[in-house]
């Protein structure tokens, strides 16, 4: 019950059992009965007093009727007494309100020493001298902290232990015997060794089989010693006993009682050579020396808002479970332990991200008025009308722009959605207020490519964009260089070496960043200054990425999405198709190339692997070219090839000297090449989906029909078969993203690792989501109440906030 609650429970206590007796016969008795109304008056008072949200109106009333009660003729009693008993439900309602939470214990500020010691080497835990510790170094268990947050993968259920003739063959168990024999035999046709251990309790036996490890267990296993195993029961051979092999297993000391054991056990991963028990044991020590000086930070409200336990608590219930927990709830990390620990964790990096979000939406910028006169001439000069996507995003970035603070904006959308011409439109913006704007991408080719997008768009409106690009020499790069310094070159077009070399600008407003996760050049664009402004900054990625990834890996920028493709493309047509089948494959490469188009063929390895067998291709072009293909003029781009040779063999296809570009996935980044309408990539098996769309995406960008072979080897397994068939059955890339990510887990995705996605302690950004959004939505609520973190509140949430960031994320400044 809430303290403010409590003066009310009073009065009903009072109040209530009068009006009941007096309901129960229809008031009848009135005259019988006298309410101890001066009594009833005073607790009335004291419960308005207390203000239990919602019974204020019920509570006027009361103190109304009470009121006309003391003074009023006695006919109109029972009236009032009837309208008194009928203002009950509503009162027992307010008082039953849900119990405050008290299973948050705020740390007492200030935490800075426990954070301290939560930092310190694993060392400090008991249990663990300068050998162990290396080993858990090596694990990349460096800290107490780390150990702490070390949660186990799996619980072993010991609570009912049974007798080894009990078990049932099929199932996972957890049994306890001795050891009565330990023998090692051979077997199978090549005579393999094995080690077989017999376990017997009372009347039962279960034969323990290893086929690897065997001196190491063969050493460790003795006659008479009693072991815990777990494992799942396989049936006997010819008339054995039933049998685990490889079971977990623990060698019980002779003291050690195993009804006496924890009879919910985590199980932990570990290096490779340190017993279960140990690793087990140095958590469990480090638990009790230093769990309870985890900060809990969290304001109280939003603990108990989201009704989650303290951290010292969470991490107990971890990692030592009562044996009345529930087991299902600990093994799905969905018990109240596992959601606070996640809780916690995803709240303190939404309010990291939302801080540099406001960091950036404070910061003085240029406020750039909506164009009046480029943007409406553009749109006059279209061939076509902007999507209705392309408008919202374009309006969203206007609206950015206009602010007096720096835009961070990432515009997504697939291949072909339009982004260039937003991205114009952005520029021409700027450029009509008398800035820069800069138009990087990431290779050359692209830069080039960037260029003839845009300077038959821009350059009638008088606004002609000059390419800096490393292949820019002499004279050109002088003239490009000055220009931009003294500001008559308005529209840069270029590498990404435009920012990252300093190349001076007069008033740079804008920095368009094309192609995704290069983060380091965003993040030096946003650093360039005009005066004492920041630059405005948008970047642009044709990698459709997931909401909740999105909210995470970007989640210090706004984002908008072009979710529309401009009407009248043909869609691309996908096959899968087993490799037995390819020659069919390269009929539709012959045809193709016969109409006058031309194909790519993709190959994930450059040179021949032994040991994989993969189709390489730098010998595959080979015999391409004598075989299957002879008579087409093949040519070989690989990633082992210089930038320049690369660009120079992709330029020589685009100009249509070449029928065939074999290669590797350098094609991957946004080539454009509209007479090319095939690709066929080999061993799409080992490409994640989300790459495969991207790379699909290289054709279908002209008038002709583009078409895509998926080829794998015949022996794909089912499980791969049936994902890349999603890319057969679908062409949106959001949602292609959405089953890679589902499928791959986020740190595979497209190798957002490197990209800068946080490695979670506890949170699983697939099952969480719904957390996630919790904890955003609490860490804005804070931070629009709290927006410096400067209430007393707030002292230990922003102690824990800078420890998390500078320990996880290394980015973030805060206070
Ligand atoms: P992205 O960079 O998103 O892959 P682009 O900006 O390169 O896509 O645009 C792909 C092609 O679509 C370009 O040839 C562009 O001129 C054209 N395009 C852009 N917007 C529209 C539109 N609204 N209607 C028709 N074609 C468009
Ligand atoms: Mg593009």
């Amino acid at each position: 019950m809430t303290p403010a609650a409590a003066p009310l429970a009073e009065l009903l206590r009072a109040l209530a059992p009068p009006l009941e007796y007096l309901a129960a016969d229809d008031f009848r008795r009135l005259d019988q009965t006298r309410l101890p109304l001066p009594a009833l008056a005073e607790r009335v008072a004291r419960a308005r007093a207390s203000g239990p949200p919602g019974a204020a109106v019920p509570l006027a009333e009361l103190e109304r009727i009470l009121g006309a009660l003391r003074v009023g003729p006695a006919r109109e009693q029972e009236e009032l007494l009837r309208r008194a008993h009928a203002l009950l439900p509503a009162l027992r309602e307010v008082a039953a309100a849900p119990a405050a939470w008290t299973e948050y214990r705020p740390s007492a500020a200030p935490v800075g020493t426990a954070l301290a010691a939560l930092a310190g080497p694993a060392r400090a835990v008991r249990g663990v001298g300068p050998q162990r510790a290396a080993d858990l170094a090596r694990f990349r268990l460096e800290t107490v902290e780390d150990l702490l947050y070390h949660l186990p993968f799996r619980y072993e259920d010991r609570r009912a232990l049974r007798p080894l003739a009990a078990l049932h063959v099929g199932e996972e168990a957890t049994a306890v015997g001795e050891v009565a024999r330990v023998h090692e035999t051979r077997g199978g046709r090549r005579g393999r060794r094995i080690l077989e251990v017999v376990l017997r309790d009372g009347d039962g036996l279960l034969l323990l089989v290893w086929f690897h490890q065997i001196p190491y267990f063969s050493r460790r296993l003795r006659e008479g010693q009693r072991l815990v195993v777990h494992g799942r029961v396989e049936p006997p051979l010819g008339g054995g006993p039933r049998r685990i092999i490889h079971p977990e297993m623990e060698i019980l000391g002779a003291d050690e009682d195993p009804a006496a054991l924890p009879r919910i056990v985590p199980v932990y991963g570990k290096p490779t050579a340190m017993h279960p028990g140990a690793m087990r044991r140095i958590v469990q020590a480090a638990v009790e020396e230093f769990a309870d000086r985890v900060p809990s930070a969290l304001p109280p409200a939003v603990a108990a808002r989201q009704h989650v336990i303290d951290l010292g608590r969470a991490l107990r219930q971890v990692h030592a479970p009562a044996p009345e927990a529930d087991l299902q709830a600990l093994a799905d990390s969905g018990s109240p332990a596992h959601r606070s620990l996640i809780f916690d964790e995803l709240f303190f990096l939404q309010l990291g991200l939302a801080l540099r979000r406001s960091a950036a939406g404070e910061a003085p910028g240029t406020a750039f008025p909506a164009s009046a006169r480029l943007v409406p001439a553009l749109r006059q000069r279209l061939p076509f009308r902007p999507t209705r996507a392309q408008e919202r995003a374009f309006a969203e970035i206007a609206a950015d722009l206009a602010a007096p603070h720096p835009m961070r904006r990432l515009l997504q959308g697939d291949v072909g959605s339009g982004k260039t011409l937003v991205a114009l439109m952005a520029a021409l913006g700027v450029i009509e207020a008398g800035h820069q704007a800069a138009l990087m991408a990431p290779t050359e080719l692209l830069a080039e490519q960037h260029l003839e997008t845009v300077r038959p768009l821009a350059g009638p409106l008088g606004v002609e964009p000059v390419l800096l690009t490393g292949a820019v020499k002499g004279k050109a790069r002088r003239a490009a260089l000055a220009g931009l310094a003294d500001g008559t070159i308005t529209l840069a077009v270029g590498t990404h070496a435009l920012i990252q070399e300093g190349v001076t600008f007069a008033r740079l407003g804008l920095a368009i960043v094309d192609e995704q996760h290069r983060f380091g050049v965003m993040q030096r664009a946003a650093l360039q200054r005009r005066g004492e402004e920041s630059v405005d900054v948008l970047v642009m990625s044709a990698t459709p990425i997931p909401r909740t990834l999105a909210m995470t890996l970007y989640g210090d920028l706004a984002v908008s999405t072009l979710d529309e493709l401009p009407p009248g493309r043909t869609p691309i047509t996908t096959e899968l198709c087993r490799e037995s089948r390819r020659e069919r494959v390269y009929g539709r490469v012959r045809s193709e190339v016969a109409a006058g188009h031309q194909a790519y063929i993709v190959y994930p390895l450059v040179e021949e692997s032994e040991k994989t067998a993969l189709r390489a291709a730098t010998t595959m072009v080979h015999e391409l070219a004598a075989g299957p293909l002879a008579g087409l003029r093949l040519a070989l781009v690989h990633g082992r090839m210089k930038a320049e040779e690369k660009d120079a063999v992709m330029r020589r296809f685009k100009a249509g000297e070449h029928d065939v570009l074999v290669s590797t996935t350098v094609i991957e980044v946004g080539i454009d090449v509209p007479n090319a309408t095939v690709i066929v990539i080999e061993h799409a098996e080992r490409f994640g989906l989300a790459q495969l769309h991207q790379l699909r995406g290289r054709v279908g960008r002209g008038r002709a029909r583009g078409h895509c072979s998926l080829v794998v080897p015949d022996w794909t397994g089912e499980d791969a078969y049936h994902r890349l068939r999603t890319l057969e059955q679908s062409t949106d890339g959001f949602r292609i993203a959405e089953v890679d990510l589902a499928l791959r887990g986020p740190g595979d995705f497209l190798g957002t690792r490197q990209a800068g996605l946080p490695d979670f302690r506890v949170a699983n950004l697939l099952r969480d989501t719904a957390l996630l959004t919790a904890a955003r939505d609490e860490a804005l609520a804070w931070l629009a109440e709290d927006p410096e973190l400067s209430l007393p509140e707030s002292a230990a949430v922003r102690a824990v906030l800078v420890h998390r960031w500078r320990g996880r994320l290394g980015l973030a400044r805060v206070g």
